[in-house]
């Protein structure tokens, strides 16, 4: 029986990770839940954003359930004591590298996108970004020298590191559309020169994936231009960072993003941790108005990468997309005068959209 880890953690995350628990378990009813405090919850009552024992249920599980960390109360206080620091800690423990990030836009939610409905109609491409290298994570000094106040920041990059990136974003472009749009900067950075090349190398293996190479610019320009002639992107930590958030932004609501941070394949799986890319919204936390749509997604991701669930997922994707598009919307999605559903409503919807799609299955004989 597969175990999962549920961290909820702050805000709203308690409220939209137990609606993707219902969806979950309504798909698979044999897995195992596991609860564990994270971030401001885990500070209040295990005074640590990552208490060991949340690390010893997540070493044993197969997945992490997560919703989402931090809050006020905390400015002023040390990194290591934030509670951020618990997904942090997670990602490094767990050696977690690859972020995908899915940007779809969801048929009756065009008008959402900030861009036009014929520009975004049918939109569905995946990020996946680098997690664990780059800029975010070499040396860095401030201080001054030689009189002047100097800022420094190391870019490092192993071609491991790269390789294992590039390696799982080939073989997602493969199951989906066949296109991989490999972004980089290799007209400046030494490391994006690293990058293309291995890029390149790793092509080879993958004649049936259509490669691009595009410079982190013009990428930021083709996605508001054309966001529908990508499929799977694939780009070093900081470029994911903020391309990743461009695409979200397109997709028009911040509450049906999922996304998935994975680590090394064990055999067809990967141990992985799946959270929404919203945070904590403190100003609803608590009132059941939360969209639960990006966490009953990232439940999906969980089912296909880490449980080789690949019918459930698509289940549970269809159910979502159905769910949006006969609404009742919950009310970051809705016009104003429009009646909104509630986060466990919603849930309620996703799991009949999943009923009525068993029905249409016709019984085997
Ligand atoms: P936020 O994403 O929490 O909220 C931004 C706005 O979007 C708010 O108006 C909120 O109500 C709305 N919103 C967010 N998710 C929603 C949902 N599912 N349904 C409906 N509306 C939703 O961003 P913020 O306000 O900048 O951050 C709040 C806290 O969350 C901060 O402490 C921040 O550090 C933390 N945070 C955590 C994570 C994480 O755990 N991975 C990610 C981002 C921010």
């Amino acid at each position: 029986m597969s175990q999962i880890a549920v961290l909820a953690g702050d805000g709203i995350g308690p409220e939209i990770t137990a609606a993707a628990r219902r969806v979950l378990a309504c798909v698979l009813p044999a897995l195992s839940f596991h609860e564990a405090a994270v971030g401001a919850a885990a500070i209040a009552s295990h005074g640590t954003p990552l208490p060991d024992e949340t690390i010893a249920i997540c070493a044993a599980a197969d997945a992490i359930l997560f919703g989402a960390v931090g809050g006020p109360g905390f400015d002023g206080v040390r990194p290591e004591q934030r509670p951020e620091a618990g997904i942090l800690g997670l990602r490094k423990r767990f050696g977690l590298f690859a972020n995908v990030r899915p940007a779809q836009v969801f048929a009756g939610l065009e008008e959402r996108s900030p861009l036009r409905t014929d520009i975004v109609r049918g939109m569905d491409l995946v990020i996946v970004r680098e997690l664990t290298g780059g800029l975010y994570f070499g040396a860095k000094t401030l201080g001054l020298e030689a009189g002047v106040m100097t800022a420094r920041e190391t870019l490092v990059y192993t071609a491991d590191e790269i390789e294992r990136v590039v390696v799982f974003a080939f073989e997602l472009a493969r199951g989906r559309r066949k296109r991989l749009t490999s972004i980089d900067k290799n007209n400046v950075l030494v490391s994006s020169q690293l990058w293309r090349q291995i890029v390149a190398e790793r092509a080879a293996t993958y004649p049936d994936v259509e490669l691009e190479h595009m410079l982190v610019d013009n990428a930021a320009m083709q996605l508001v231009r054309d966001p529908r002639r990508f499929d799977v992107i694939v780009t070093e930590n900081m470029f994911g960072d903020i391309l990743s958030d461009e695409a979200a932004m397109i997709t028009g609501s911040i509450g049906t993003a999922p996304s998935a941070s994975l680590g090394a394949a064990r055999g067809a799986l990967r141990f992985g941790l799946y959270e929404p890319i919203s945070g904590t919204a403190p100003d609803i936390a608590g009132t059941n108005r939360a969209n639960p749509a990006g966490a009953i997604l990232s439940a999906a991701l969980l089912a296909r990468f880490s449980l080789g669930e690949h019918s459930a997922a698509a289940a549970i994707e269809g159910a979502v997309a159905a769910a949006l598009a006969r609404g009742p919307r919950t009310a970051d999605l809705c016009a104003p005068g429009e009646t909104a559903a509630t986060t466990s409503s919603f849930a309620d919807a996703v799991i009949a959209e999943l009923a009525n799609a068993r029905a249409r299955v016709p019984a085997r004989s």
